[in-house]
């Protein structure tokens, strides 16, 4: 899809706000500096229009892009936060629990996971989860560039391994750097949100 038309509806902290309208939607989520705001500014075509490296201890809201009055991008904060406490920890949880598991709108998830890196128990956590709501998946694994081209396939099926997916589920190498993917990524939103 060529994007020229952007509008964070908004950052909702509870289901009561969610939008209605009908439009798909497509959510997003990985661990904390995983590059989730970097791919969606690519996929969107600016360059900080998501905001980067969420900052642990902020209020954590589900962020609602529309994008061309044609499919929502749901920014999922980033999971993995330290700093947060237990409680706050476990409220962030059950907000995208709910919102993933409920979710009439909802097409299909992309779960960032960093190319460089083994899934983390998080990674892992999420990804199951989502196999187990049977939701829609698609791995991306980010800032690709950062490793030879000649890597990316062990790295792959170290992700895939580390992940437990099976060999047909959809996996793509991604960078905001290069915008290698990019065109991949879009034709999988546009398939799973019938655009
Ligand atoms: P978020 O917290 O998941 O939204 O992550 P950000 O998009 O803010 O990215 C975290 C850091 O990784 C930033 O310093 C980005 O510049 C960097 N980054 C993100 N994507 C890429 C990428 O594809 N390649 C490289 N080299 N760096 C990236």
């Amino acid at each position: 899809m060529e994007v020229h038309e952007v509008n964070l509806t908004i950052s909702a902290v509870a289901p009561k706000q969610y939008p209605d309208g009908g439009l798909p939607e497509i959510a997003l989520a990985g661990r904390s500096n995983v590059g989730k705001s970097s791919l969606i500014n690519t996929l969107i075509n600016r360059k900080a229009y998501a905001r980067t490296s969420s900052q642990p201890g902020k209020t954590q809201t589900l962020n609602f892009y529309n994008v061309e009055q044609q499919v929502y991008f749901v920014d999922v904060p980033g999971y993995g936060f330290a700093k947060v406490s237990k409680k706050a920890r476990e409220a962030f949880g059950q907000m995208i629990e709910t919102y993933l598991s409920t979710r009439k709108p909802l097409r299909g998830v992309i779960l960032l996971v960093d190319a460089r890196h083994d899934p983390s128990e998080d990674d892992i956590s999420m990804y199951d989860w989502l196999t187990y709501y049977d939701i829609p998946l698609l791995v991306v694994a980010t800032k690709s560039d950062k490793i030879a081209k000649g890597k990316w396939n062990q790295s792959e099926s170290r992700i895939r391994k580390g992940l437990g997916m099976q060999a047909s589920a959809p996996f793509i190498q991604f960078s905001a750097e290069t915008k290698q993917g990019k065109a991949v990524v879009w034709q999988w939103i546009e398939q799973q949100a019938a655009l």
